[in-house]
């Protein structure tokens, strides 16, 4: 069966909003949800900041501040359910997100803004990366 990933509309605009405001570098954030099935719903966005060191190009996450939303994601009843980042590239896993995700099998979003306006696309890790359909929620908690 496919992932799908429910995303509201306000945390998809917040989201392109952090990854315009990092240009020109990589925006990193964290997605907490729950995954109910292969429906992944996303509850919450935490923007954080990209340490890399070739921030251009690529992403890194403080552990501790990772370490710290993910210990009150589960307070929350909430987990890790996926990780956005913002390429200056077309919106498709580089090779070494490829190898990120085989560490991090959530759901990965990728922001690009090559078209003209920003737009992402949602993948998860097969054997290869394999995108999946995004539905975009109005108002739903
Ligand atoms: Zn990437």
């Amino acid at each position: 069966m496919q992932y799908a990933l429910h995303l509201r509309a306000r945390d998809l605009s917040l989201l392109h909003i952090h990854a315009e405001n990092c240009l020109p570098l990589e925006s990193v954030a964290l997605l907490f949800g729950v995954i109910e099935e292969h429906l992944v719903v996303v509850k919450r966005i935490e923007c954080v900041r990209n340490e890399s060191d070739k921030a251009a190009t690529s992403f890194y996450v403080n552990p501790e501040e990772e370490y710290q939303l993910l210990i009150d994601a589960e307070a929350r009843g909430e987990e890790l359910v996926g990780i956005f980042h913002s390429h200056p590239a077309a919106p498709m896993p580089s090779s070494s997100d490829l190898d990120n995700m085989r560490l991090n099998p959530v759901v990965w979003l990728i922001a690009s803004k090559t078209s003209g306006a920003w737009s992402s696309k949602g993948f998860v890790l097969d054997d290869a990366a394999v995108e999946i359909p995004i539905t975009i929620i109005a108002d739903v908690n």
